[in-house]
Formats: C-alpha cells, sequence, structure tokens
C-alpha cells in the first residue's frame, strides 16, 4: 500500500556499518535525527555497500553490524513510527543512480575531496584502496539525491561529501533539466530541475575528539565510547584522555580535548563555566576530577539508552521488520525518483515494479 506524499521538508542521513554506534555518532548527528523526526520526513540509511569498502571479507560482521545499527537508533530515541530505516544494499535505485552519476563528475574532482584524503591517511590504506573506494563518495550522492532530500544533519567530515552531492545535482538538472547555471540553489526544483540541492546540517558538535585526545571518535582508530558500553567502561576510557597537564595547580587549556567532553556532555552551564575558570587559573582542580564529573554526565545520558536498548537484544525478528518497512517505503520514493532521472536523460524506456519482502 503507497504511503501518502509527506508535504514536511525531507532529511536523509545515516551510518555505515562499520561497528557499533559511539558518542560521536550520537552527538555529530543522531541526536538531530531524533530531533527531526517530528518537524521532517525523514530516511536513515545503513551503507552496508559502503562498509564493504574496508570491510569487504567480514560479510557476516557488516551484516550483524547492520541490525545492532537498528538497536543503537531506538535506543537513542529514533522511532520507527516516524522514520524510515533502511539499508543502502535492499534499494536498487541507489547503485543505478551511483553509476549516472559517475558519468558527471570528473575523475579528479573526486579524488580531490578532502575527506577521502584525510581517510586513505588515517585509515593508512596507502595506494591499496580498492577502486570502490573512491566510489563510494560518488554513491553518497546518489544515498542523498535518490530521496531529493532537503537537507542532511551529519558531522563536519561529511562537508565534503555534500559539496560534491550539491555539484552533481547543479550538474544534472543544468545538463537535463534546462535549468540555467546562473539558477540560484533554492529555485533548481520551481525551474524544473529533478534534484533540490541539499544543505548540510552540522550539529553544534560537528566532530567529537576520541578518548585519545586527538583525532576523531572513530571505532576505527579504536578511540570510541559506544553506546552500549557498560557504565564501568564509560569510565575506564574517559580517564585516558590525555592532555598533558601534570598538576592540580597548572593553567590548563579549556580549549582541549577533556574540555569539548566537558562543554558536550555536562548539561548545567553553570557548573561547565565554574570548571572552565578554575582550569585555565590552575584552581587546585584536577584532571581526574574533571573526567569523573564528565563520566558522570555521559552515563547519565546512556543509562536510559542502555535501558532501551536491553529492549531489543536477542529479537532480530522485531528488527527485520523495522528494516523490511523502511526499505519498503525507501523504494517507493527512490524508484520514483531514478524514474523520473531516466526520463529526463533518455535511459527510460519501460515502466518497472519493484517489490521486497520477508
Ligand atoms: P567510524 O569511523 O567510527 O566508523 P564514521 O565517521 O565512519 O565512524 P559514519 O557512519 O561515516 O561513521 O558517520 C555517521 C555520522 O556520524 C556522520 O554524519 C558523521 O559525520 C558522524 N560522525 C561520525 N563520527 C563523528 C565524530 N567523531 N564527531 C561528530 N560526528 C561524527
Ligand atoms: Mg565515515
Amino acid at each position: 500500500m503507497p504511503s501518502a506524499p509527506s508535504s514536511k521538508p525531507r532529511i536523509l542521513t545515516g551510518d555505515t556499518p562499520t561497528g557499533q554506534l559511539h558518542l560521536g555518532h550520537y552527538v555529530g548527528s543522531v541526536k538531530r535525527r531524533v530531533e527531526l523526526q517530528s518537524t521532517h520526513e525523514c530516511f536513515f540509511i545503513i551503507a552496508n555497500m559502503h562498509a564493504f569498502t574496508t570491510r569487504a571479507e567480514e560479510p557476516q560482521e557488516v551484516r550483524r553490524d547492520c541490525l545492532e545499527i537498528v538497536r543503537d537508533h531506538l535506543a537513542m530515541g529514533i522511532d520507527p513510527a516516524r522514520s524510515s530505516t533502511f539499508l543502502q544494499t535492499e534499494v536498487p535505485a541507489i547503485a543505478e543512480l551511483t553509476y549516472l552519476f559517475a558519468m558527471l563528475l570528473p575523475f579528479n574532482r573526486v579524488m580531490r575531496n578532502p575527506t577521502l584524503k584525510d581517510e586513505i591517511r588515517d585509515r593508512k590504506l596507502g595506494d591499496r584502496y580498492s577502486f570502490g573506494f573512491p566510489l563510494y563518495a560518488v554513491g553518497q550522492t546518489a544515498d542523498i539525491l535518490a530521496f531529493r532530500a532537503h537537507s542532511v544533519p551529519v558531522g563536519l567530515d561529511q562537508v565534503a561529501h555534500i559539496e560534491l552531492t550539491r555539484e552533481v545535482a547543479r550538474r544534472f538538472n543544468q545538463i537535463y533539466c534546462g535549468v540555467s547555471d546562473q539558477a540560484p540553489d533554492e529555485e533548481h526544483v520551481t525551474l524544473g530541475g529533478v534534484f533540490p540541492i541539499p544543505l548540510a546540517d552540522v550539529g553544534k558538535v560537528g566532530r567529537l575528539v576520541g578518548v585519545d585526545g586527538k583525532m576523531k571518535m572513530s571505532k576505527q582508530l579504536n578511540n570510541a565510547i559506544f553506546i552500549s558500553d557498560t557504565p564501568e567502561e564509560v569510565r575506564k576510557k574517559i580517564a585516558k584522555i590525555y592532555t598533558g597537564r601534570q598538576s592540580l595547580t597548572e593553567p590548563g587549556d579549556p580549549g582541549n580535548a577533556l574540555f569539548q567532553y566537558v562543554e558536550t556532555f555536562i548539561e548545567d552551564p553553570q557548573r561547565v563555566d565554574q570548571l572552565k575558570d578554575r582550569y585555565a587559573r590552575g584552581d587546585n582542580i584536577g584532571d581526574g576530577h574533571i573526567k569523573q564529573e564528565v563520566a558522570e554526565a555521559v552515563n547519565r545520558l546512556l543509562a536510559p539508552m542502555r535501558e532501551r536498548r536491553a529492549a531489543y537484544e536477542g529479537d532480530d525478528d522485531g528488527i527485520m521488520d523495522i528494516l523490511l518497512a523502511g526499505c519498503q517505503r525507501a523504494n517507493e520514493v527512490a524508484e520514483k525518483t531514478l524514474a523520473r532521472a531516466k526520463e529526463v536523460a533518455g535511459l527510460k524506456f519501460f515502466d518497472r515494479t519493484l517489490r521486497i519482502d520477508r
């Protein structure tokens, strides 16, 4: 049964199943998704094909992580009745649009993407990465445009991908829909373009540093606090954050990694100001004490999430139902977009109907 079209603005964002979700995912993107559920039509992708850029040899682990991500979503407050979470590999229009957009983007433009360069460096990929690795950046433009999303709530590392998405959308609208290259971004659709030019919606914490105190929090960099960590694990990890400060009376830098945690997780703004002030003056306050307060705050945030997560432990069947419904709604939208795109680009010859089921 096709659902009624929604008049709400649409968002698309998601996660790569490289492992379970961590605090970086929560503050960088998921928290915003939870807020937008009531005002926006929400599509959340689990990018399981893209996970093969680094995990092609671990298909069972990737598959398991897809289900774990749904559990993490539910734990963090995503409501399957007000949003659609779907699997990239069950929405074939995305792969087809990836191929089409790959034709519109110069190879060197894709390779210039600074996020790709950072990933090659940080993950020490050297020149051993697959052809599919840079292709994933093109694929991500298709993830977003298949849904004709207006905005994309993401962390800072994703802004480069959204810029690429904006470029390919403009180019497509100009070549195939007669939109002028002078047209303002907001007018592309009224001027006949198939694709809105999407905006990156970066939240207050665009890049949460990991417990190594240096790199972006990332599963692959072994510096992450997971939503499913126990209170004790959280305490131990936070105790590791390195600041280099030696004594209670040494003036500290309230712009350091530990203070990003203070500002992100301690709820009381007065307490945050107090801590910053005493730290900056070296007023008898130790890193150990601050870490303890941060760990308590993080555990307060995670406690209800742990509880909600426990309710879905072992219930793979319920998770599969959520994914099936999400994939069905996603295909309704993406198939329509693909048909329109193929039509204007002269690639459509016949109608097709797609049906997925358990
Ligand atoms: P990991 O390296 O742990 O697998 P990732 O960056 O590859 O993480 P994605 O699935 O690509 O994870 O990211 C999902 C969303 O979470 C994106 O919007 C991304 O910007 C955001 N995000 C991930 N890590 C952080 C972080 N440390 N701080 C802020 N946002 C983040
Ligand atoms: Mg990533």
